[in-house]
Order: structure tokens, then C-alpha cells, then sequence
């Protein structure tokens, strides 16, 4: 019987992937496996980690196979059905973590695995947080995610603000699909596997955001921010979609890559007082 060693060297994958492959069969650390990678591998686990290297191999991304990715220090369940988080994704948690007034309702739309309902809710208890998606799959994912970490989160299925009637909220997050429907990277590495319809509008990307940033407003309280993350290439158009829309204090934010990944902007309704010469009648 070959060793662990071998096994490993004879997988033809990434030294990292086979190596979490492999320790996710073992379900043993990887001071274990430095310890013991030159004794014989067993024969059920040799066959599981062969099973799972022949997925990988065939391009399956790795978190699906572990079934669990990390994203803000937690470990978050992960199916086909969801999107898988992204570390890209943390600047948007940040932004909101920043901008959430105490005890104030937020709202994520899209929320997939419920990685950023649930990082808000865990990182700020005082908050009351919400959380939608269109797809009963993806919300049983995020349900589950919710329970396994202790997250008080309100989960409701919903065509973006469809099933919240006239509800308004402090702070409204989103990652949404806006991947160019032509974008190369859809057939490319891990993303052939994700749900299209969490990835891409099936068009050039902005459609979901311009819903959300026009349909918003009727959904935020005086001085509310709407975060929206986005494509690298993508934040000038969403920030004449915010300004088009009405909402102050425009701006774009970059991630770790340096790349504009999250837009935003400020809701101030209209004062209901008539403009001055209006009120003096001429
Ligand atoms: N950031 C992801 C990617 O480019 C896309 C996520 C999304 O469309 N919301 O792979």
C-alpha cells in the first residue's frame, strides 16, 4: 500500500488541494498528516481521497467538495446552490459593519449561503438583520448556516424587495449577480460550477444593480446607506446609477486587490416643506 506521502504526490492536483482533500477524509489535522504521511494509507480512505481527486480534477471547486469555505473567520456550509464567499466579498461586510446605526434593521438581498446576514448579525448583536433570496435552495443553505452558528437572522424568500411590502431598514446590502453575461471567466475554473443565476443578470452585468439602487429608496429610512458589491469594472456605472437615483455621499470603495468592488450612497428623502419660492407663491 502506497503511503499518505505518495498518495498525495501521485494526485496530480495542487499541493493544497489534495493536501485539504485528503485531510478532509482523514478528518485530521495537518500536523497530523506531517507526522504520519510516510505510513501506509488504508484502503477505504485511499478510495475516498481517489474519489474526491478525480472530482477535483475534473474541475469541481474545492469547497463544494469539502462542502464548507471560511469568510470572516467562520466556517460557512456551501452546496451548487450557492455562491461560494468570497474574500472579496469582506469589504462589503466591513463598509456595513462601519455604517450600521446601533440596533438598526439591515437587509441583505441575494444573500446566497447567508454569509453576510450572518457575519453582521454575529459581529453586531444589536443589529436586527433580514435576509432575502429568489431561490428556496440557497435560502435552506443559509437557514442551515444560520442555526449551525447561532445567528438570529430573518430569512424570507423574495424577488429582491417583492415579500417585504413597505418595510424600510438603516442599511441595505447586496451582493448581487453582475457578471457580464459574455464574461469568459463564466466558463472558467471554479465558477462553471456556481449557480448561474447567482453569478450573472444573463445580460451586461448592471440589471440587478439598477433594480436595486431604483427600487431601494422606498425601502430606506432618512440618512440609510445602500451598499452594492460589484465588478472591478463596474463602479463608475454604479455610481451614476446611485447619483441618477438621488442618493448622497456617492463613492466607490476598493478591495484587498485594489480593484473597485463595492459602490454606495446615502438615502435622504425629499423634505416634504415647499421650497422657499414656491412658499412665497409667485
Ligand atoms: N465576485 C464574483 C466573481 O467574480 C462574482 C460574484 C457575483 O456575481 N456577485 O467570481
Amino acid at each position: 500500500m502506497a503511503s499518505w506521502r505518495e498518495l498525495l504526490q501521485s494526485s496530480s492536483l495542487a499541493r493544497i488541494d489534495a493536501q485539504v482533500l485528503l485531510l478532509h477524509v482523514l478528518q485530521k489535522n495537518r500536523a497530523w498528516l506531517i507526522a504520519h504521511d510516510d505510513e501506509p494509507a488504508s484502503e477505504a480512505e485511499a478510495q475516498a481521497f481517489a474519489t474526491l481527486a478525480q472530482r477535483r480534477r475534473d474541475g469541481e471547486p474545492v469547497a463544494y467538495l469539502l462542502g464548507s469555505r471560511e469568510f470572516y473567520g467562520r466556517e460557512f456550509a456551501v452546496s451548487p446552490a450557492v455562491l461560494i464567499p468570497r474574500p472579496d466579498t469582506e469589504l462589503l461586510v466591513e463598509l456595513a459593519l462601519a455604517r450600521a446605526p446601533q440596533g438598526g434593521a439591515v437587509l441583505d438581498l441575494g444573500t446566497g449561503s447567508g454569509c453576510i446576514p450572518i457575519t453582521l448579525q454575529l459581529e453586531r448583536p444589536d443589529l436586527t438583520v433580514s435576509a432575502v433570496d429568489l431561490s428556496p435552495d440557497a435560502l435552506a443553505i443559509a437557514r442551515q448556516n444560520g442555526q449551525a452558528l447561532g445567528a438570529q437572522v430573518r430569512w424570507l424568500e423574495s424577488n429582491w424587495f417583492s415579500a417585504l411590502g413597505a418595510e424600510q431598514f438603516a442599511l441595505i446590502v447586496s451582493n448581487p449577480p453582475y457578471i457580464h453575461a459574455e464574461d469568459d471567466h463564466l466558463h472558467q475554473g471554479d465558477l462553471r460550477f456556481e449557480p448561474s443565476g447567482a453569478l450573472t443578470d444573463g445580460y451586461d452585468g448592471l440589471r440587478h444593480l439598477h433594480t436595486i439602487i431604483a427600487t431601494a429608496p422606498a425601502h430606506l429610512r432618512a440618512g440609510a446607506w445602500l451598499l452594492l458589491e460589484h465588478g472591478w469594472d463596474q463602479g463608475a456605472a454604479c455610481r451614476e446609477l446611485l447619483q441618477a437615483a438621488g442618493f448622497a455621499e456617492v463613492h466607490t470603495w476598493r478591495d484587498l486587490g485594489d480593484n473597485d468592488r463595492v459602490s454606495g450612497g446615502r438615502w435622504w428623502p425629499a423634505t416634504d416643506s415647499p421650497s422657499p419660492h414656491l412658499a412665497s407663491g409667485g
